[in-house]
């Protein structure tokens, strides 16, 4: 659901910057997804092969690069990276963490011929 929509954002960001290099195909598109965000790879290629049919962006090969997330505890001021199911600072055991990195997605660039 929510991925249709954030993919025809980065086709709208890809086709743009295409046109304005002249370009006549895009055959890679290099994305960035933070560990914490909800994106699901497979349903952005699903989406993506669907809505860029007819465009230059057609068979564009998506590349998706996983930011691993990084925490700050707000109690300790402690900087770490959490495991996969246990958010909580390591140091004091608080819950009052703000997200440092994890939540980014992102279209990074784009190879056009
Ligand atoms: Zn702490």
């Amino acid at each position: 659901m929510h991925e249709l929509s954030v993919t025809q954002n980065i086709l709208d960001i890809a086709l743009r910057h295409a046109e304005q290099a002249g370009a006549t195909r895009i055959s890679v598109v290099n994305l960035t997804i933070g560990q914490l965000s909800s994106i699901i790879d497979d349903s952005v290629q699903f989406y993506w092969d669907i809505i860029s049919k007819g465009t230059i962006a057609e068979g564009a090969k998506l590349v998706f690069k996983r930011i691993p997330t990084e925490l700050l505890c707000l109690e300790c001021e402690h900087h770490y990276k959490p495991g996969v199911d246990e958010l909580a600072c390591p140091d004091c055991g608080s819950t009052r963490i703000k997200v440092v990195a994890g939540m980014e997605f992102f279209l990074e660039s784009i190879d056009v011929s």
